[in-house]
């Protein structure tokens, strides 16, 4: 080991962040602009990976920037949008960080929440608006309209 172990510290805390927020090249330790392509590298430090995380254009030039078996052509981070290059094989799911990892699964989770709301949704059998009964049971947009159902089942009222 060459160097100190505080460098080294701080070489592993700079990797690790990368990783985690995306905001910065895992080597160089430059800032990466939000739309920036990156590389995702495995950085490895003293023989142990310490993170998957984003580098720089020019940390990753002399390591083959161009060579496209090491770096097949950039696909859009899911979270964020900006390029990544990944040159680990063939990857499904495109995330420069885990902050976006994050980004995407909240993402999915409101997606989710809000065709599970869509789906409750159904319309009043009374002047049929649409709206998200907060009981399964329920069928009046409003009391005005349960209100007036009533009164249309009990003949108090006569008008459409
Ligand atoms: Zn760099
Ligand atoms: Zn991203
Ligand atoms: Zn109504």
């Amino acid at each position: 080991m060459t160097a100190s172990d505080s460098a080294l510290g701080a070489l592993w805390r700079r990797a690790w962040t990368a990783a985690r927020w995306g905001t910065h090249c895992g080597r160089c330790g430059c800032p990466l602009d939000a739309g920036a392509a990156v590389w995702l590298d495995p950085i490895r430090l003293d023989g142990r990976l310490v993170a998957c995380a984003p580098i720089c254009a020019t940390c990753a030039q002399p390591m083959g920037r161009y060579d496209l078996r090491r770096w097949p052509s950039p696909l859009p981070c899911e979270g964020c949008g900006r390029p990544v290059h990944y040159g680990g094989g063939r990857r499904y799911r495109v995330r420069c960080s885990t902050r976006c990892a994050w980004t995407v699964a909240n993402r999915r989770r409101s997606q989710a929440a809000a065709a599970a709301a869509a789906a409750r949704r159904t319309a009043c059998t009374v002047c049929g608006t649409v709206f998200e009964p907060s009981r399964a049971d329920r069928c009046y947009c409003s009391p005005a309209c349960k209100q007036r159902a009533y009164r249309q089942r009990h003949g108090l009222v006569t008008d459409p």
